[in-house]
């Protein structure tokens, strides 16, 4: 009987998920395979709901947003006996190896759920926050990107026209790593990081220190694990002379066609993540270190926080003169 490998996308999705399960299914048929795919997240592998994955039915979702299986975040898998039944799950459909797309608590459920079963278990790392240790970058989070960036883009027309500050709220969870990414890329006056606290009074006082110099608009780009932007955008408008706006860029960040790059990486971390499991080896994450596809401890991934490199905020302030 030919090995079967599992597909599961979990947490929040991010664009090139569907990119990863098309190559996951591709490269493991290619390699003489079967391939399933559970569906809603670890819903899935608690109510046993999956599909066949063929390479014919994974066919025209290479340039689409979300994910063909679905994904949710589900706190039942963390409740007690939510793996075993998972493994179970795994058992029943013969599953030798289990490629789990998502972000750094998908990877904490797989952690768990390789405990407690026989599959191999291998995380891809997929999420528009890029906080997964262990990688440089995520799936999802150059798509994620571009699209704050274009966003903004259109907001600093209208900042300009109307000489007024934007504050404008990005995702990322509790960490900061996509809007100090956007943040550069947009010339941001301001980035608001949760990795950098700042009080009201100097966010202020850099502001009114650029209409000195000539800037009568601005935008500050806030991750949204910053804090109450809604009240910054209020006690700015108090403490400044500028008229000051909020707008937040919300959920159209974790959709949309993926870029390039999103494609390329789900790609060739699924072709990595099915090669590991060919090879028997399990409890590993794949992802991106200095340019390199490369494998790493799912443990140390999991339960490590990445570290931001808060030098790119300096030059992103020099860069804001
Ligand atoms: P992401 O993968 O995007 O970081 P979450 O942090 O919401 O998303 O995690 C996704 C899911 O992973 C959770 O809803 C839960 O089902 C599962 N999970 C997270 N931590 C654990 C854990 N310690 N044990 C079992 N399952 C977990």
């Amino acid at each position: 009987m030919a090995k079967t490998i599992g597909i599961v996308t979990s947490g929040g999705d991010a664009p090139g998920m569907n990119a990863a399960i098309r190559a996951v299914t591709r490269v493991g048929h290619s390699m003489g395979l079967q391939v399933v795919g559970f569906e809603r997240g670890w819903d899935g592998l608690l109510s046993n709901c999956c599909k066949k994955l063929t390479p014919r039915n994974v066919g025209g979702i290479i340039q689409l947003g979300g994910t063909m299986l679905h994904t949710l975040r589900c706190p039942a898998f963390e409740q007690p006996g939510g793996t075993e039944t998972g493994a179970e799950t795994l058992r029943i459909n013969d599953v030798d190896g289990l490629v789990v797309i998502g972000g750094d608590g998908s990877f904490r459920g797989a952690l768990e759920l390789g405990k407690k079963s026989d599959t191999l278990m291998v995380g891809v790392p997929a999420t528009i926050d890029n906080d997964v240790y262990g990688t440089d970058e995520t799936i999802g989070f150059d798509t994620a990107v571009n699209t704050a960036v274009n966003i903004i883009d259109k907001i600093r027309d209208t900042a300009i026209s109307h000489e007024r500050v934007f504050i404008v709220e990005v995702m990322g969870r509790k960490r900061g790593f996509l809007a100090l990414e956007v943040g550069m890329c947009v010339g941001a006056e301001v980035i608001l990081i949760p990795e950098n606290p700042m009080r009201t009074e100097d966010i202020c006082t850099i502001m009114d220190d650029n209409a000195r110099k000539g800037k009568r608009a601005g935008i500050i780009v806030a991750a949204e694990g910053f804090g109450d932007s809604s009240k910054l955008a209020q006690e700015m408008q108090r403490q400044t002379e500028f008229e000051v706006r909020l707008s937040i860029v919300g959920y159209a960040q974790r959709g949309g066609s993926p870029t390039a790059r999103s494609r390329l990486l789900a790609s060739l971390f699924a072709e990595r993540a099915v090669e590991l499991i060919c090879e028997g080896k399990g409890n590993m994450a794949v992802g991106l270190q200095k340019g390199a596809i490369t494998s790493f401890d799912l443990e140390k991934s999991a339960t490590n926080k990445k570290v931001l490199d808060l030098r790119l905020l300096k030059v992103a302030e020099m860069l804001a003169i």
